[in-house]
């Protein structure tokens, strides 16, 4: 697979420790973060990053050096920026891990059908973490359609995706309501017919504005 490099520098003035809150004015160095970024005509594109990493100077502290995050480009651990995997989050819940994996392979963004899989779960996980799940509608999630199935989480009062599990079965069904017991209404109704309803209400009272 033929693949191209680009170099880039990122400087940030200063932010707070995550751990203690102080302000960080002292460099200590610097921090590489190596990012699949969007593919130049189907060529695939990492990008090597610089970034400050900071010393905290309370002496106690549990974080003794932090980088610069820069949520706008990556999210933290994340090995592709947050354009790669926005397509990633398309793929993976339109047409499941392993076509996922297929497409983007085409397209010049390789990734594991597991890749796909647990950047689903983390979003959901960021999700759901802010938000109690009052009605959630469960529905079979292809993960390598014809062969093998999932489960999909959606929280059917928002139409987002709270969480995704690898199996399909009624302990793992069972084991997800347990672990949410504010969930009041448990919808078999097929996602795609509510969520689409969803979505031509928000046009039309987008449009009657
Ligand atoms: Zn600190």
């Amino acid at each position: 697979m033929r693949w191209m490099a680009g170099f880039g520098f990122v400087s940030q003035m200063s932010g707070s420790c995550p751990a203690c809150g102080e302000q960080l004015a002292s460099r200590h160095g610097w921090h590489h973060r190596h990012l699949q970024d969007l593919p130049i005509q189907g060529t695939v594109v990492k990008v090597r990053l610089r970034v400050n990493r900071w010393r905290c100077r309370i002496e106690d502290c549990e974080r003794q050096t932090c980088v610069d995050q820069l949520p706008e480009i990556a999210f933290p651990h994340e090995r592709r920026t947050r354009r790669v995997a926005e397509f990633v989050h398309l793929f993976g819940h339109g047409v499941g891990g392993l076509r996922g994996e297929r497409l983007m392979k085409r397209l010049g963004m390789p990734i594991s059908d597991d890749r796909i899989l647990r950047q689903l779960k983390r979003h959901a996980a960021a999700f759901s973490a802010k938000q109690t799940v009052r009605v959630a509608g469960i529905d079979d999630w292809a993960w390598r359609k014809g062969y093998s199935y999932g489960t999909i989480v959606v929280d059917l009062e928002r139409c987002k995706v709270v969480d995704v599990m690898q199996e399909r079965s009624a302990a793992e069904t069972a084991n997800w309501l347990s672990e949410h017991p504010e969930t009041e209404i448990v919808s078999p109704r097929s996602l795609r017919t509510v969520c689409a309803r969803h979505a031509g209400r928000s046009a039309t009272s987008a449009t009657s504005r």
